[in-house]
């Protein structure tokens, strides 16, 4: 076990644990996020035939002047037309035998006759070819594609089913009324739409009581590849989660180097591994965005790198990277941060009025003027 790792250790670690996964057949309308699992081949020449990009005229591009002989639209079949001869034709609709270009309408059947107009057939791919590959993200323009190519359903990795655990004597459901000292719990719902977002199952958990029994009988009933707990990982007299994954668990790190989101734990539990997120919500937001979601789907990134010109001060952390919440813009042709609300780790509202965080290394102050590292969330 290794304790107070830095962040790329700690998804060294994380990474050590491999995660396996099966291939099902998922159908075009349920493949948003999803992985390929194998290469893809089309079943079809792209376009399948030449037909027009515009509306006007098919036309013998040689002929100075045309008579117009016929119409034809996307969904019939392929006319033809003779010497000083034209059809008018819509966009999509198969190009007549004898043309070779394109008059646009708003040209007149005279006008510039153009073969660009026409798209040939497999000019953008053709039948046969391998367009997309294994470990595919399968985004919206790749769905498209995949139905172009005439694929109904894809080969794609089975999706991690990862149980979100909440942990906490003071969380209360929202909905129900709160008692001194209680307040609403929060994380859960934040993680479970985080899973969603990388392409994973969640599967939402009761809160568990800070009870060393509940929790372990909770943990051993769990049915999933992967168990998310929040709370409970850190140095306070009931933080069982820590407890009981020293005492019967398998620890590989415990404290990660970075605030906020210091205390993180992961491990295995009996078969399944196990990430044990700080309670605070910004912390569990934060601990998953930079270690869970890069462990578990690497293929869909949560932030992206940039360097922004800082306008306010933030202060950094002593001996850890420091996540401060800024909200980066684009201002005379450059990203710039500013800070907007009280940076707190309990504080979620910070998540929500700012879209960046800075990546502040240890020991590091950043004021006004100075150019910082910084993740800008997607
Ligand atoms: P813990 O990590 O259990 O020590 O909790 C740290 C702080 O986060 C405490 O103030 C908790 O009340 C709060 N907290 C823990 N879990 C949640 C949760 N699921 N939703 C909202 N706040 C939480
Ligand atoms: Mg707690």
């Amino acid at each position: 076990m290794e304790v107070f790792v830095t962040i790329e250790r700690a998804l060294e670690i994380a990474r050590q644990t491999p995660l396996s996964f099966s291939t099902e057949q998922t159908p075009l309308n349920k493949a948003h996020n999803r992985i390929l699992s194998e290469d893809l081949i089309s079943k079809v020449n792209d376009p399948p035939f030449d037909n027009s990009a515009m509306d006007g005229w098919a036309v013998r591009n040689r002929d100075p002047t045309r008579v117009e002989v016929g119409i034809t639209a996307a969904g019939a079949p392929p006319s033809e037309i003779k010497e000083g001869e034209a059809i008018r034709i819509m966009t999509g609709a198969p190009i007549p035998k004898g043309a070779d270009a394109i008059v646009m309408i708003e040209d007149g059947i005279n006008g510039k006759a153009n073969p660009n107009f026409i798209r040939k057939k497999g000019e953008n791919f053709c039948q046969g070819d391998t367009i997309l590959r294994r470990g595919q993200l399968m985004t919206p323009p790749t769905i498209s594609l995949a139905a172009s190519m005439g694929h109904p359903t894809i080969p794609t990795r089975s999706q991690l089913k990862v149980a979100v655990v909440s942990t906490g004597d003071e969380l209360i459901s929202p909905g129900k009324n709160l008692m001194e000292g209680q307040l609403y719990e929060s994380n859960s719902y934040g993680l479970c739409a985080l899973l969603e977002k990388i392409g994973c199952e969640p599967i939402l958990h009761d809160v568990v009581e800070d009870n060393i029994e509940d929790l372990r009988n909770t943990l051993n009933s769990l049915d999933c590849d992967v168990i998310l707990t929040s709370g409970g990982v850190s140095m306070g007299e009931f933080d069982y989660v820590r407890k009981l994954m020293e005492e019967e668990g398998e620890l590989h790190f415990w404290k990660v180097a970075m605030r906020p989101g210091g205390p993180p734990l992961f491990g295995m539990w009996n078969n399944t591994p196990l990430f044990g997120l700080p309670g605070n919500p910004v912390s569990s937001h934060l601990v998953f965005t930079l270690l869970v979601a890069p462990w578990l789907s690497p293929e869909i990134p949560l932030v992206k790198n940039v360097k922004v010109l800082m306008k306010d001060s933030v202060k950094g952390a002593p001996g850890k990277v420091c996540f401060r919440r800024i909200s980066i813009s684009l201002e005379n042709g450059e990203l710039v941060g500013t800070t907007h609300t009280h940076q707190g780790s309990g504080n979620i509202h910070s998540m929500v009025a700012h879209n960046g965080l800075t990546y502040l290394p240890p020991n590091t102050d950043a004021n006004p003027g100075d150019k910082i590292s910084a993740l800008w969330l997607q």
